[in-house]
Protein backbone atom coordinates (compact mmCIF):
# COMPACT_ATOMS: atom_id res chain seq x y z
CA UNK A 1 0.00 0.00 0.00
CA UNK A 2 0.96 3.77 -0.90
CA UNK A 3 0.84 6.24 1.90
CA UNK A 4 2.00 9.68 0.11
CA UNK A 5 5.55 8.68 -1.28
CA UNK A 6 5.99 6.15 1.44
CA UNK A 7 5.48 2.04 0.44
CA UNK A 8 3.83 0.15 3.28
CA UNK A 9 3.43 -3.75 3.99
CA UNK A 10 0.10 -4.94 4.41
CA UNK A 11 1.42 -8.56 5.10
CA UNK A 12 2.27 -10.33 7.92
CA UNK A 13 5.53 -10.44 9.11
CA UNK A 14 6.89 -13.90 10.06
CA UNK A 15 10.18 -15.43 10.68
CA UNK A 16 11.09 -12.30 8.82
CA UNK A 17 9.56 -12.89 5.87
CA UNK A 18 6.25 -11.40 4.99
CA UNK A 19 2.87 -13.71 4.57
CA UNK A 20 -0.17 -12.89 2.51
CA UNK A 21 -3.14 -14.15 4.42
CA UNK A 22 -6.27 -15.63 2.90
CA UNK A 23 -8.63 -13.02 4.21
CA UNK A 24 -7.94 -9.69 4.15
CA UNK A 25 -9.81 -6.71 5.90
CA UNK A 26 -10.25 -2.76 4.91
CA UNK A 27 -8.22 -0.11 6.14
CA UNK A 28 -9.30 3.56 5.92
CA UNK A 29 -7.82 6.68 6.46
CA UNK A 30 -10.03 8.92 9.58
CA UNK A 31 -8.85 11.54 7.36
CA UNK A 32 -11.85 11.62 4.87
CA UNK A 33 -12.61 8.45 5.95
CA UNK A 34 -11.76 7.48 2.01
CA UNK A 35 -10.26 3.30 1.72
CA UNK A 36 -6.69 3.56 1.96
CA UNK A 37 -6.82 -0.29 0.97
CA UNK A 38 -6.29 -4.22 2.35
CA UNK A 39 -4.54 -5.83 5.06
CA UNK A 40 -3.89 -9.19 5.73
CA UNK A 41 -6.08 -10.94 8.36
CA UNK A 42 -4.97 -13.80 10.40
CA UNK A 43 -6.57 -16.80 11.44
CA UNK A 44 -5.72 -19.18 14.52
CA UNK A 45 -3.45 -21.15 12.01
CA UNK A 46 -1.53 -17.80 10.76
CA UNK A 47 -1.11 -17.42 14.49
CA UNK A 48 0.39 -20.05 15.35
CA UNK A 49 2.70 -20.20 12.72
CA UNK A 50 4.12 -16.68 14.02
CA UNK A 51 4.38 -18.24 17.66
CA UNK A 52 5.96 -21.30 16.40
CA UNK A 53 8.59 -19.00 14.77
CA UNK A 54 9.45 -17.04 17.94
CA UNK A 55 9.48 -20.29 20.20
CA UNK A 56 12.02 -21.25 17.32
CA UNK A 57 13.92 -17.85 17.67
CA UNK A 58 13.98 -17.49 21.49
CA UNK A 59 16.59 -19.84 22.44
CA UNK A 60 19.53 -18.21 20.52
CA UNK A 61 18.03 -14.65 21.73
CA UNK A 62 17.69 -15.55 25.07
CA UNK A 63 21.50 -16.86 25.03
CA UNK A 64 23.27 -13.46 23.03
CA UNK A 65 23.12 -11.79 26.30
CA UNK A 66 21.71 -8.01 26.61
CA UNK A 67 25.21 -6.64 25.35
CA UNK A 68 24.51 -8.33 22.10
CA UNK A 69 20.90 -7.28 21.71
CA UNK A 70 21.47 -3.95 23.12
CA UNK A 71 23.55 -4.02 19.81
CA UNK A 72 20.99 -4.47 17.76
CA UNK A 73 18.14 -2.38 19.67
CA UNK A 74 20.12 0.81 19.26
CA UNK A 75 20.37 0.12 15.48
CA UNK A 76 16.69 -0.71 15.70
CA UNK A 77 16.03 2.73 17.53
CA UNK A 78 18.27 4.48 15.02
CA UNK A 79 16.11 3.31 11.86
CA UNK A 80 13.21 4.76 13.63
CA UNK A 81 14.49 8.22 13.91
CA UNK A 82 15.71 7.87 10.40
CA UNK A 83 12.59 7.17 9.15
CA UNK A 84 10.76 9.71 10.95
CA UNK A 85 9.20 11.27 7.53
CA UNK A 86 7.51 8.12 6.88
CA UNK A 87 6.60 6.97 10.04
CA UNK A 88 4.71 10.17 11.21
CA UNK A 89 3.34 10.70 7.84
CA UNK A 90 2.18 7.19 8.24
CA UNK A 91 1.08 7.04 11.01
CA UNK A 92 -1.21 10.42 11.19
CA UNK A 93 -3.04 9.01 7.83
CA UNK A 94 -3.73 5.77 9.67
CA UNK A 95 -5.18 6.96 12.50
CA UNK A 96 -5.84 11.16 12.52
CA UNK A 97 -3.07 11.78 15.05
CA UNK A 98 -1.19 15.24 14.16
CA UNK A 99 1.46 14.64 11.89
CA UNK A 100 3.76 17.16 13.47
CA UNK A 101 3.27 16.07 16.89
CA UNK A 102 4.05 12.30 15.97
CA UNK A 103 7.22 13.69 13.86
CA UNK A 104 8.12 16.32 16.76
CA UNK A 105 7.66 14.04 19.35
CA UNK A 106 5.94 10.52 18.93
CA UNK A 107 8.48 8.82 17.02
CA UNK A 108 11.86 9.85 18.85
CA UNK A 109 9.98 8.99 21.88
CA UNK A 110 9.55 5.47 20.31
CA UNK A 111 13.22 5.32 19.79
CA UNK A 112 13.60 5.94 23.11
CA UNK A 113 11.67 3.43 24.48
CA UNK A 114 13.63 0.77 22.27
CA UNK A 115 17.00 2.58 23.72
CA UNK A 116 15.83 3.16 27.21
CA UNK A 117 15.36 -0.43 27.65
CA UNK A 118 18.32 -1.68 25.71
CA UNK A 119 20.25 -0.03 27.74
CA UNK A 120 18.78 -0.67 31.07
CA UNK A 121 18.95 -4.61 30.49
CA UNK A 122 22.72 -4.36 30.59
CA UNK A 123 22.25 -3.91 34.14
CA UNK A 124 19.81 -6.24 35.22
CA UNK A 125 20.69 -9.56 36.68
CA UNK A 126 22.44 -11.40 39.40
CA UNK A 127 21.49 -9.40 42.53
CA UNK A 128 23.41 -11.20 45.43
CA UNK A 129 21.22 -11.64 48.98
CA UNK A 130 23.61 -13.13 51.66
CA UNK A 131 21.68 -15.44 54.00
CA UNK A 132 23.71 -17.36 57.42
CA UNK A 133 23.88 -20.57 55.47
CA UNK A 134 23.25 -20.05 52.17
CA UNK A 135 23.18 -17.17 49.36
CA UNK A 136 20.91 -16.42 46.64
CA UNK A 137 21.08 -15.03 43.71
CA UNK A 138 18.59 -13.43 41.83
CA UNK A 139 18.39 -13.83 38.27
CA UNK A 140 16.63 -12.46 35.56
CA UNK A 141 15.94 -14.83 32.74
CA UNK A 142 13.72 -14.19 29.71
CA UNK A 143 10.51 -15.88 29.97
CA UNK A 144 10.07 -17.34 26.43
CA UNK A 145 6.65 -15.63 23.39
CA UNK A 146 5.76 -12.83 24.76
CA UNK A 147 2.23 -11.59 22.75
CA UNK A 148 1.62 -8.08 22.49
CA UNK A 149 -1.75 -6.44 21.94
CA UNK A 150 -1.98 -2.67 21.20
CA UNK A 151 -4.30 -0.29 20.41
CA UNK A 152 -5.22 2.72 17.56
CA UNK A 153 -4.81 5.65 19.57
CA UNK A 154 -1.23 5.26 19.83
CA UNK A 155 0.62 2.22 17.36
CA UNK A 156 3.61 3.32 17.07
CA UNK A 157 4.25 4.46 21.07
CA UNK A 158 2.20 1.61 22.46
CA UNK A 159 3.82 -1.24 20.33
CA UNK A 160 7.62 0.25 21.04
CA UNK A 161 6.83 0.47 24.78
CA UNK A 162 6.11 -2.86 25.16
CA UNK A 163 8.58 -3.89 22.16
CA UNK A 164 11.46 -2.32 24.36
CA UNK A 165 11.51 -4.38 27.49
CA UNK A 166 10.73 -7.73 25.95
CA UNK A 167 12.97 -8.05 23.48
CA UNK A 168 15.91 -6.12 25.26
CA UNK A 169 15.35 -8.72 28.42
CA UNK A 170 15.37 -11.38 25.40
CA UNK A 171 12.28 -12.49 24.99
CA UNK A 172 11.05 -13.13 21.67
CA UNK A 173 7.77 -11.45 20.54
CA UNK A 174 4.46 -11.92 18.59
CA UNK A 175 2.81 -8.38 17.77
CA UNK A 176 -0.88 -8.18 16.84
CA UNK A 177 -1.69 -4.25 16.03
CA UNK A 178 -4.90 -2.33 15.86
CA UNK A 179 -6.82 -3.24 12.86
CA UNK A 180 -7.71 0.32 12.75
CA UNK A 181 -4.64 1.75 12.29
CA UNK A 182 -1.80 -1.40 11.32
CA UNK A 183 0.38 0.64 9.25
CA UNK A 184 3.24 2.10 11.27
CA UNK A 185 3.46 -0.92 12.75
CA UNK A 186 4.10 -2.91 9.74
CA UNK A 187 6.04 -0.91 8.76
CA UNK A 188 8.16 -0.68 12.39
CA UNK A 189 8.92 -4.88 11.60
CA UNK A 190 10.80 -3.43 8.11
CA UNK A 191 12.93 -1.28 10.19
CA UNK A 192 13.50 -3.89 13.05
CA UNK A 193 15.08 -6.65 10.39
CA UNK A 194 17.20 -3.86 8.45
CA UNK A 195 18.81 -3.35 12.42
CA UNK A 196 19.71 -6.91 12.21
CA UNK A 197 16.88 -8.23 14.44
CA UNK A 198 17.04 -12.19 13.61
CA UNK A 199 14.49 -13.74 11.83
CA UNK A 200 11.45 -14.59 14.40
CA UNK A 201 12.66 -12.52 17.13
CA UNK A 202 9.96 -10.00 16.02
CA UNK A 203 6.73 -11.25 14.34
CA UNK A 204 3.73 -9.24 13.14
CA UNK A 205 0.31 -10.82 12.90
CA UNK A 206 -2.76 -8.35 11.57
CA UNK A 207 -6.53 -8.96 11.88
CA UNK A 208 -9.54 -7.91 13.82
CA UNK A 209 -9.06 -8.65 17.37
CA UNK A 210 -11.91 -10.77 18.28
CA UNK A 211 -10.06 -13.03 15.95
CA UNK A 212 -6.64 -12.83 15.74
CA UNK A 213 -5.85 -10.87 18.85
CA UNK A 214 -7.89 -13.65 20.68
CA UNK A 215 -6.21 -16.17 19.08
CA UNK A 216 -2.89 -14.91 20.08
CA UNK A 217 -4.13 -14.49 23.90
CA UNK A 218 -5.36 -17.77 23.83
CA UNK A 219 -1.80 -19.59 22.17
CA UNK A 220 -0.46 -22.15 24.59
CA UNK A 221 2.61 -21.15 23.53
CA UNK A 222 2.79 -17.61 25.26
CA UNK A 223 4.76 -17.03 28.20
CA UNK A 224 3.63 -13.24 28.60
CA UNK A 225 0.45 -10.48 27.81
CA UNK A 226 1.39 -7.16 27.06
CA UNK A 227 -2.00 -5.86 26.36
CA UNK A 228 -2.87 -2.15 26.06
CA UNK A 229 -6.72 -1.25 25.54
CA UNK A 230 -10.28 -0.91 27.09
CA UNK A 231 -11.35 -2.59 29.88
CA UNK A 232 -14.09 -4.88 27.83
CA UNK A 233 -11.29 -6.49 25.67
CA UNK A 234 -8.51 -6.37 28.73
CA UNK A 235 -11.32 -8.77 30.52
CA UNK A 236 -11.37 -11.15 27.62
CA UNK A 237 -7.59 -11.00 27.72
CA UNK A 238 -7.38 -11.75 31.37
CA UNK A 239 -9.56 -14.41 30.90
CA UNK A 240 -7.06 -16.35 27.84
CA UNK A 241 -4.31 -15.79 30.19
CA UNK A 242 -5.70 -16.99 33.77
CA UNK A 243 -7.14 -19.96 31.37
CA UNK A 244 -3.24 -20.75 30.07
CA UNK A 245 -1.92 -19.20 33.78
CA UNK A 246 0.07 -16.70 32.54
CA UNK A 247 1.27 -13.69 33.72
CA UNK A 248 -0.63 -10.51 32.07
CA UNK A 249 0.10 -6.78 32.16
CA UNK A 250 -3.13 -4.90 31.30
CA UNK A 251 -3.25 -1.17 30.52
CA UNK A 252 -6.77 0.07 30.51
CA UNK A 253 -9.09 2.86 29.90
CA UNK A 254 -9.46 6.33 31.92
CA UNK A 255 -11.92 9.17 33.39
CA UNK A 256 -9.40 11.20 34.70
CA UNK A 257 -10.24 13.90 37.40
CA UNK A 258 -8.13 17.56 36.14
CA UNK A 259 -8.57 19.19 39.51
CA UNK A 260 -7.90 23.13 39.55
CA UNK A 261 -7.14 25.06 42.99
CA UNK A 262 -8.06 28.36 43.83
CA UNK A 263 -4.33 29.20 43.85
CA UNK A 264 -2.99 27.44 40.59
CA UNK A 265 -1.59 29.52 37.68
CA UNK A 266 -4.99 29.62 36.15
CA UNK A 267 -3.56 30.65 32.55
CA UNK A 268 -1.24 27.15 32.59
CA UNK A 269 -4.06 25.41 33.96
CA UNK A 270 -6.37 26.80 30.92
CA UNK A 271 -3.56 25.62 28.31
CA UNK A 272 -3.10 22.37 29.96
CA UNK A 273 -6.77 21.80 29.84
CA UNK A 274 -7.04 22.45 26.35
CA UNK A 275 -4.53 20.29 25.46
CA UNK A 276 -7.09 17.43 26.55
CA UNK A 277 -8.97 18.32 23.89
CA UNK A 278 -5.30 16.92 21.58
CA UNK A 279 -5.73 13.51 19.47
CA UNK A 280 -9.59 14.72 19.61
CA UNK A 281 -9.27 13.52 22.90
CA UNK A 282 -8.39 9.57 22.08
CA UNK A 283 -5.64 9.68 24.54
CA UNK A 284 -6.25 7.34 27.65
CA UNK A 285 -4.56 9.57 30.36
CA UNK A 286 -6.73 12.82 29.12
CA UNK A 287 -7.88 14.86 32.26
CA UNK A 288 -11.73 14.65 31.01
CA UNK A 289 -13.06 15.84 33.84
CA UNK A 290 -12.39 19.50 35.31
CA UNK A 291 -12.87 20.37 38.51
CA UNK A 292 -12.96 23.88 39.47
CA UNK A 293 -12.80 25.63 42.87
CA UNK A 294 -16.18 27.52 43.23
CA UNK A 295 -14.08 30.77 43.26
CA UNK A 296 -11.85 30.75 40.23
CA UNK A 297 -14.34 28.78 38.30
CA UNK A 298 -15.81 31.24 36.00
CA UNK A 299 -12.29 32.94 35.34
CA UNK A 300 -11.34 29.48 34.67
CA UNK A 301 -14.13 28.56 32.35
CA UNK A 302 -13.41 31.94 30.19
CA UNK A 303 -9.72 31.20 29.78
CA UNK A 304 -10.33 27.85 29.28
CA UNK A 305 -12.83 28.55 26.09
CA UNK A 306 -10.84 31.35 24.85
CA UNK A 307 -7.56 28.19 24.53
CA UNK A 308 -10.25 26.36 22.98
CA UNK A 309 -11.44 28.81 20.66
CA UNK A 310 -8.16 29.41 19.16
CA UNK A 311 -7.76 25.87 18.49
CA UNK A 312 -7.90 24.19 14.99
CA UNK A 313 -9.85 21.37 13.93
CA UNK A 314 -8.71 20.01 10.87
CA UNK A 315 -6.51 17.56 8.66
CA UNK A 316 -4.27 16.36 10.89
CA UNK A 317 -1.15 16.55 8.34
CA UNK A 318 -1.67 20.63 8.61
CA UNK A 319 1.01 21.99 11.59
CA UNK A 320 -1.71 24.31 12.68
CA UNK A 321 -3.92 21.80 13.01
CA UNK A 322 -4.70 20.63 16.79
CA UNK A 323 -7.82 18.59 16.88
CA UNK A 324 -7.74 15.89 13.60
CA UNK A 325 -10.62 13.08 13.64
CA UNK A 326 -12.17 10.65 15.02
CA UNK A 327 -11.38 7.38 14.41
CA UNK A 328 -14.19 5.71 12.54
CA UNK A 329 -17.30 6.27 11.75
CA UNK A 330 -18.45 3.76 14.87
CA UNK A 331 -16.28 6.28 17.47
CA UNK A 332 -18.12 9.26 15.93
CA UNK A 333 -21.48 7.73 16.66
CA UNK A 334 -20.23 6.73 19.84
CA UNK A 335 -18.87 9.96 20.88
CA UNK A 336 -22.30 12.22 19.41
CA UNK A 337 -24.57 9.26 21.55
CA UNK A 338 -22.92 10.42 24.63
CA UNK A 339 -23.26 13.94 23.81
CA UNK A 340 -27.00 13.70 23.14
CA UNK A 341 -27.49 11.55 26.09
CA UNK A 342 -25.83 14.12 28.59
CA UNK A 343 -28.00 16.95 27.10
CA UNK A 344 -31.32 14.70 27.27
CA UNK A 345 -30.37 14.00 31.07
CA UNK A 346 -29.80 17.91 31.44
CA UNK A 347 -26.35 18.81 30.50
CA UNK A 348 -25.71 22.11 28.49
CA UNK A 349 -23.12 22.84 25.95
CA UNK A 350 -20.86 25.02 27.27
CA UNK A 351 -19.01 25.08 23.44
CA UNK A 352 -18.92 22.10 21.03
CA UNK A 353 -21.61 19.66 20.72
CA UNK A 354 -21.63 18.91 17.08
CA UNK A 355 -19.99 17.54 14.01
CA UNK A 356 -17.44 20.23 12.89
CA UNK A 357 -17.31 21.42 9.58
CA UNK A 358 -14.00 19.95 8.54
CA UNK A 359 -15.36 16.79 7.80
CA UNK A 360 -17.34 13.43 8.38
CA UNK A 361 -15.22 11.94 11.16
CA UNK A 362 -14.54 15.46 13.20
CA UNK A 363 -16.09 16.37 16.27
CA UNK A 364 -16.04 19.74 17.63
CA UNK A 365 -14.21 20.16 21.41
CA UNK A 366 -17.10 20.08 23.38
CA UNK A 367 -17.64 21.19 27.36
CA UNK A 368 -20.83 19.95 29.39
CA UNK A 369 -22.37 21.28 32.47
CA UNK A 370 -24.17 20.76 34.67
CA UNK A 371 -23.35 17.36 35.11
CA UNK A 372 -24.43 14.99 38.09
CA UNK A 373 -21.84 13.19 39.85
CA UNK A 374 -23.04 9.43 38.74
CA UNK A 375 -24.78 10.67 35.29
CA UNK A 376 -22.57 8.30 32.00
CA UNK A 377 -21.12 11.38 30.64
CA UNK A 378 -18.93 11.56 34.39
CA UNK A 379 -18.63 8.05 34.70
CA UNK A 380 -17.77 6.46 31.23
CA UNK A 381 -14.75 6.76 28.95
CA UNK A 382 -15.97 8.82 25.42
CA UNK A 383 -12.42 8.36 23.86
CA UNK A 384 -13.05 11.56 22.17
CA UNK A 385 -13.05 15.57 22.38
CA UNK A 386 -15.65 15.76 25.66
CA UNK A 387 -14.76 17.23 28.93
CA UNK A 388 -17.26 17.39 31.80
CA UNK A 389 -17.34 20.59 33.98
CA UNK A 390 -17.96 20.10 37.67
CA UNK A 391 -17.58 23.25 40.66
CA UNK A 392 -16.20 21.77 44.11
CA UNK A 393 -16.19 24.19 47.35
CA UNK A 394 -13.09 22.63 49.74
CA UNK A 395 -10.39 19.91 49.00
CA UNK A 396 -12.41 16.73 50.61
CA UNK A 397 -14.94 17.48 47.90
CA UNK A 398 -12.46 17.57 45.09
CA UNK A 399 -10.83 14.42 46.67
CA UNK A 400 -14.26 12.51 46.76
CA UNK A 401 -15.23 14.02 43.44
CA UNK A 402 -11.93 12.97 41.57
CA UNK A 403 -12.01 9.20 43.04
CA UNK A 404 -15.78 8.43 42.36
CA UNK A 405 -15.71 6.67 39.08
CA UNK A 406 -14.52 2.59 38.78
CA UNK A 407 -11.03 3.99 36.72
CA UNK A 408 -7.95 5.11 38.27
CA UNK A 409 -5.80 5.67 35.62
CA UNK A 410 -4.14 9.46 35.49
CA UNK A 411 -5.01 12.60 37.18
CA UNK A 412 -4.23 16.52 36.73
CA UNK A 413 -3.62 19.13 39.62
CA UNK A 414 -3.60 22.35 39.28
CA UNK A 415 -2.23 24.39 42.44
CA UNK A 416 -0.19 27.06 43.43
CA UNK A 417 0.38 25.31 47.26
CA UNK A 418 3.50 22.50 46.97
CA UNK A 419 1.86 21.21 50.25
CA UNK A 420 -1.55 20.91 48.68
CA UNK A 421 -0.45 19.31 45.40
CA UNK A 422 1.49 16.49 47.38
CA UNK A 423 -1.87 15.87 49.61
CA UNK A 424 -4.44 15.57 46.83
CA UNK A 425 -1.97 13.63 44.68
CA UNK A 426 -1.34 10.94 47.11
CA UNK A 427 -5.14 11.54 48.35
CA UNK A 428 -6.36 10.61 44.02
CA UNK A 429 -6.55 7.15 43.41
CA UNK A 430 -4.53 6.95 39.99
CA UNK A 431 -1.62 5.13 38.48
CA UNK A 432 0.04 8.67 37.70
CA UNK A 433 -0.48 12.13 39.34
CA UNK A 434 0.56 14.98 37.27
CA UNK A 435 0.97 18.15 39.64
CA UNK A 436 1.05 21.68 37.37
CA UNK A 437 1.85 19.48 34.05
CA UNK A 438 0.60 16.73 31.94
CA UNK A 439 1.95 14.31 30.00
CA UNK A 440 5.23 13.86 31.59
CA UNK A 441 6.55 10.50 31.25
CA UNK A 442 10.29 9.01 32.58
CA UNK A 443 10.88 5.73 31.16
CA UNK A 444 12.13 4.94 34.51
CA UNK A 445 9.34 5.58 36.02
CA UNK A 446 6.51 2.99 36.36
CA UNK A 447 3.38 3.39 34.69
CA UNK A 448 -0.26 1.17 35.31
CA UNK A 449 -3.69 1.63 35.74
CA UNK A 450 -5.53 1.20 39.31
CA UNK A 451 -9.04 -0.29 39.44
CA UNK A 452 -10.75 -0.70 36.11
CA UNK A 453 -7.92 1.01 34.51
CA UNK A 454 -5.68 -1.94 34.41
CA UNK A 455 -3.48 -4.59 36.37
CA UNK A 456 0.29 -4.12 36.49
CA UNK A 457 2.80 -2.03 36.56
CA UNK A 458 5.44 -0.74 33.10
CA UNK A 459 7.78 1.30 33.20
CA UNK A 460 11.80 0.84 34.20
CA UNK A 461 12.14 -2.07 36.10
CA UNK A 462 8.85 -3.03 36.23
CA UNK A 463 9.06 -3.74 32.77
CA UNK A 464 11.67 -5.82 33.19
CA UNK A 465 9.71 -7.83 36.00
CA UNK A 466 6.82 -8.52 33.86
CA UNK A 467 9.02 -9.96 30.72
CA UNK A 468 11.18 -12.01 33.25
CA UNK A 469 11.53 -15.12 34.96
CA UNK A 470 12.95 -14.11 38.48
CA UNK A 471 14.12 -16.35 39.63
CA UNK A 472 16.36 -17.65 42.91
CA UNK A 473 19.36 -19.62 43.27
CA UNK A 474 20.14 -20.42 46.76
CA UNK A 475 23.76 -22.19 47.02
CA UNK A 476 25.07 -23.12 49.80
CA UNK A 477 28.63 -20.60 50.74
CA UNK A 478 30.02 -23.25 52.92
CA UNK A 479 30.52 -25.25 49.64
CA UNK A 480 32.01 -23.24 47.66
CA UNK A 481 34.06 -22.40 50.71
CA UNK A 482 35.52 -26.14 50.37
CA UNK A 483 37.30 -25.86 47.31
CA UNK A 484 34.89 -25.73 44.17
CA UNK A 485 36.15 -23.78 41.63
CA UNK A 486 32.50 -22.83 40.50
CA UNK A 487 31.90 -18.72 40.17
CA UNK A 488 29.03 -17.09 39.11
CA UNK A 489 29.13 -15.52 36.25
CA UNK A 490 25.71 -13.06 35.60
CA UNK A 491 22.54 -13.98 33.15
P1 LIG B 1 -9.69 -2.36 22.08
O1 LIG B 1 -9.73 -3.01 23.41
O2 LIG B 1 -10.90 -2.40 21.24
O3 LIG B 1 -8.51 -2.96 21.17
C1 LIG B 1 -7.17 -2.99 21.61
C2 LIG B 1 -6.45 -4.11 20.89
O4 LIG B 1 -7.02 -5.35 21.32
C3 LIG B 1 -6.59 -4.09 19.37
O5 LIG B 1 -5.39 -4.50 18.78
C4 LIG B 1 -7.67 -5.12 19.11
O6 LIG B 1 -7.58 -5.71 17.85
C5 LIG B 1 -7.37 -6.13 20.19
N1 LIG B 1 -8.50 -7.00 20.56
C6 LIG B 1 -9.82 -6.74 20.44
N2 LIG B 1 -10.54 -7.80 20.87
C7 LIG B 1 -9.66 -8.72 21.30
C8 LIG B 1 -9.80 -10.01 21.88
N3 LIG B 1 -10.99 -10.58 22.09
N4 LIG B 1 -8.67 -10.68 22.24
C9 LIG B 1 -7.45 -10.12 22.04
N5 LIG B 1 -7.26 -8.91 21.48
C10 LIG B 1 -8.36 -8.21 21.11
O7 LIG B 1 -9.24 -0.86 22.37
P2 LIG B 1 -9.14 0.33 21.32
O8 LIG B 1 -10.50 0.79 21.01
O9 LIG B 1 -8.22 -0.07 20.23
O10 LIG B 1 -8.36 1.43 22.21
C11 LIG B 1 -8.99 2.33 23.02
C12 LIG B 1 -8.87 1.93 24.47
O11 LIG B 1 -7.51 1.75 24.84
C13 LIG B 1 -9.40 3.01 25.41
O12 LIG B 1 -10.14 2.42 26.44
C14 LIG B 1 -8.12 3.64 25.94
O13 LIG B 1 -8.27 4.32 27.17
C15 LIG B 1 -7.23 2.46 26.05
N6 LIG B 1 -5.83 2.85 26.12
C16 LIG B 1 -5.15 2.68 27.30
C17 LIG B 1 -3.82 3.09 27.40
C18 LIG B 1 -3.04 2.91 28.69
O14 LIG B 1 -1.81 3.04 28.66
N7 LIG B 1 -3.69 2.64 29.81
C19 LIG B 1 -3.18 3.66 26.31
C20 LIG B 1 -3.90 3.82 25.13
C21 LIG B 1 -5.22 3.41 25.04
Amino acid sequence: MKIETVSVPTDHYINAKRVSGSAGFEVRTPIDNSILGACAAGDGDLVDRAVGAARAAFRAWAEAGAVARGVVLRRFAQRIRENNAALSIVESVDNGGLRHAIAAHIIERSAQNIEFFAGRAEHIGGEMVPGSTNTDIVAYEPAGVAALITPWNGPLMLSTWKLGPALAAGNTVVLKPPELAPLSCSLLANLAEEAGVPPGVFNVVHGDGSVTGQALADHPGISRISFTGSPQTGRKVATAAATNLVPVSLELGGKSPFVVFASADLDAAATTAARQYFNAGQVCVAGTRVLAERSIAESLLEKIREKVGAMRVGDPRDERTSVGPLISARQFERVKGFVDRARAQGAEVLFGGRQHSAGELYFEPTLLAPVSQKSEIVQNEVFGPVLTWQIFDDEAEAVTLANDTVYGLAAVIFTGDAAQGERVGKAIVAGTVWVNSFFVRNLAAPFGGFRMSGVGVEGGDHSFDFFCNIKNLSINSASFLQGTSSVWRGP
